[in-house]
């Protein structure tokens, strides 16, 4: 590693955890210099997803051809039902040698995958307060099919259970207090961050 390297973080939790709020949040309050690492996927994109903002959105063949590429860092089928996602390697070594601050969220499978080729990555698994308030939230964004969300739930069981896997784990009880906690153990020494205020 040389001196400028930056860092990966990996931000796992179940669906309906409210990650994506708690990152959008990190980003708004965080001083340090991070930066989203935009995943592939073959799911389709939800209503108003944008094509190299939300996800890089390839087809099954696409995703097939950069696999056997050798372009992904990590790459999994995530909920069982024929969709895969993946770090592309793209959008992470460049970053690094420039010592930016990576942020990767990816699922349970894809946080080991990374640790073994980035054994200094920072691991974090957001909590959501209950399975009870991830069914809650998935149903509320109604954007889903029942199936969907029987699969959701099912991988959201199985993701708790490895929880005691990463490094830190941040309950998302309420957003602002979730990012306090997060900064604190990005940047311990910050005396902004959630000692100080
Ligand atoms: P969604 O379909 O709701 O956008 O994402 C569902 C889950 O897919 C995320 O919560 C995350 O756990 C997982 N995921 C997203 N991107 C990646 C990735 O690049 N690699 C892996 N392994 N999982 C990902």
């Amino acid at each position: 590693m040389t001196k400028n390297q930056g860092k990966l973080i990996a931000f796992s939790g179940p669906a309906g955890a409210g990650k994506s709020t708690v990152l959008r949040e990190l980003f708004k309050q965080c001083p340090l210099p991070l930066e989203m690492s935009v995943s592939a996927t073959t799911r389709s994109p939800r209503p108003g997803e944008q094509d190299g903002v939300d996800y890089h959105f390839l087809t099954p063949q696409e995703f097939d051809r950069r696999r056997s590429a050798g372009d992904f860092l990590e790459c999994f089928e995530v909920f069982g039902l024929g969709y895969w996602y993946g770090t592309l390697l793209s959008e992470v070594t460049p970053r690094l040698e420039s010592g930016k601050w990576v942020v990767l969220e990816v699922d349970v499978d894809g946080t080991m995958a990374v640790l073994e080729h980035f054994p200094g990555a920072i691991t974090i698994f957001i909590r959501p307060p209950s399975l009870e308030e991830v069914e809650r939230r998935l149903r509320r964004r109604g954007t889903e099919t029942e199936e969907v969300i029987r699969r959701r739930l099912e991988v959201a069981r199985r993701e708790m259970k490895l929880a005691s896997r990463y490094q830190h784990q941040v309950t998302n009880d309420e957003v602002d207090r979730a990012v306090r906690e997060i900064c604190d153990i990005l940047n311990p020494s910050d005396p902004n961050s959630a000692h100080g205020v």
